[in-house]
């Protein structure tokens, strides 16, 4: 059945500039007075409300923006516990390090399947809420055989952007013997994992694991099937951009410390994009990475949320977006663009992130009439519904005829 939302104030598209099928998203695009058709799932026909055909229902947008569903390329969501009193002290002063992730692991190994499974739940909930349609979740948390493969197995029951990170941090059993660890990885966790997961990354940081590390975790991913992405320059300079783009990864993620040449060489790399996720540097103090750098370089940016128990506990696109125009300098059409297409860039999907005809009809209406709003009103629950796939996940504020 076919539905026809019109009278949308403003519909961004950010529809691929090859219109003949289904292509990577193009550059940020918004048309005023616009509709759109949906059916079966896709999107059908976008273009002037004054042109729409007619459908088997329609829905009355009366004057709101559409935008392409959230893509949110980095979260940890596997998990047990929580870290409340961590990000008080932080905030009372302690500095963050890559340690605090343990006391995650251990909270997640004694925890049951079904308690992962509905603690996964209630955030995809929560995400969808607001706006993300697409996520990807890692593992990193379990850090044993078996449970880092039921952290994945829970996760791909959500969705199917999973990704295996054993190569998080060393677990305390394992403390003085990190080549121990990283066979453990490689070898048979990664022989559990594979089958679960579409994606290997590796923590490439100080406290965590160095560049020769973390080439062999992704080396060995990539022959087990799995595609490479990084964690990169989070805590302060390092290889691990340098280490992305060798390995040809969709995306190094962080990139808050960079030198002249990490920049040049996400530019010249033909496909890494640089993630960036300012919620964590919000939830840690940390300084900002420097997104102006990246899009004056010419390299592609996504925003994503990072959400974990951590270092940043937040599932929200749009506060992500509103940081990243307040405090990182992004127009607030690069940073859509970035929390959409820039997303689905980092995940090599070319049916999401746009609204180009053909794509995936994933979408957020919001209550206000243009995408601006996401950041001119931070922290404002603004999303008037949600479709995901064609179905109306969300009803939110909308009032809808059909
Ligand atoms: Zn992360």
């Amino acid at each position: 059945m076919s539905l026809l939302i019109t009278n949308i104030g403003e519909l961004v598209t950010n529809a691929p500039r090859d219109a003949v099928s289904v292509a990577s998203p193009g550059p940020f695009e918004a048309l005023t007075d616009a509709a759109l058709v949906l059916d079966a799932g896709h999107v059908a026909w976008t273009g002037p409300a004054a042109q729409a055909p007619s459908a088997d229902t329609m829905a009355d947008a009366a004057g709101r923006a559409v935008l392409p569903g959230f893509v949110d390329s980095h979260a940890h969501l596997v998990f047990a516990g929580e870290r409340g009193a961590e990000f008080a002290a932080r905030m009372a002063g302690q500095s963050y390090s890559a340690g605090g992730i343990r006391s995650t692991v251990a909270a997640t190994r004694a925890a049951s399947n079904e308690h992962l499974r509905m603690n996964l739940a209630r955030l995809a909930a929560e995400m969808l809420a607001q706006g993300t349609t697409t996520f990807e979740c890692k593992s990193g948390y379990g850090l044993t055989t078996a449970d880092e493969a039921r952290s994945l197995a829970v996760a791909s029951e959500f969705t199917p952007e999973v990704t295996y990170l054993g190569a998080h941090v060393v677990p305390p059993e394992f403390d003085g013997n990190v080549a121990g660890y990283l066979d453990l990885v490689c070898g048979q966790m990664l022989a559990a994992c594979a089958p679960h997961a579409r994606w290997v990354d590796v923590f490439c940081e100080r406290g965590a694991f160095g560049a020769d590390e973390a080439r062999a975790v992704l080396a060995a991913g990539e022959a087990a099937g799995l595609l490479p992405r990084i964690h990169a320059n989070q805590l302060g300079p390092g290889p691990g951009v340098q280490v992305a783009v060798e390995a040809a990864a969709a995306s190094a993620d962080h990139c808050t410390f960079l030198t002249d040449a990490d920049v040049d060489a996400l530019a010249s790399s033909g496909g890494t994009v640089a993630t960036l996720l300012p919620g964590v540097e919000f939830s840690t103090r940390q300084p900002y990475p420097d997104a102006r750098r990246l899009l004056s370089a010419g390299v592609t940016v996504a925003i994503a949320t990072d959400c974990n128990p951590g270092s940043c506990f937040t599932s929200s696109m749009s506060f992500c977006a509103a940081i990243a125009v307040r405090d990182m300098h992004m127009t607030t059409q690069e940073a859509v663009w970035a929390a959409t297409a820039g997303g689905a860039h980092a995940l090599r999907r070319t049916d999401v992130g746009h609204l180009g005809v053909g794509a995936r009809a994933d979408l957020v209406m919001l209550d206000a009439p243009s995408h601006a709003y996401l950041a001119y009103r931070p922290g404002v629950p603004l999303v008037a519904g949600v479709w995901r796939g064609g179905q109306r996940v969300n009803d939110g504020q909308l009032r809808s005829t059909s």
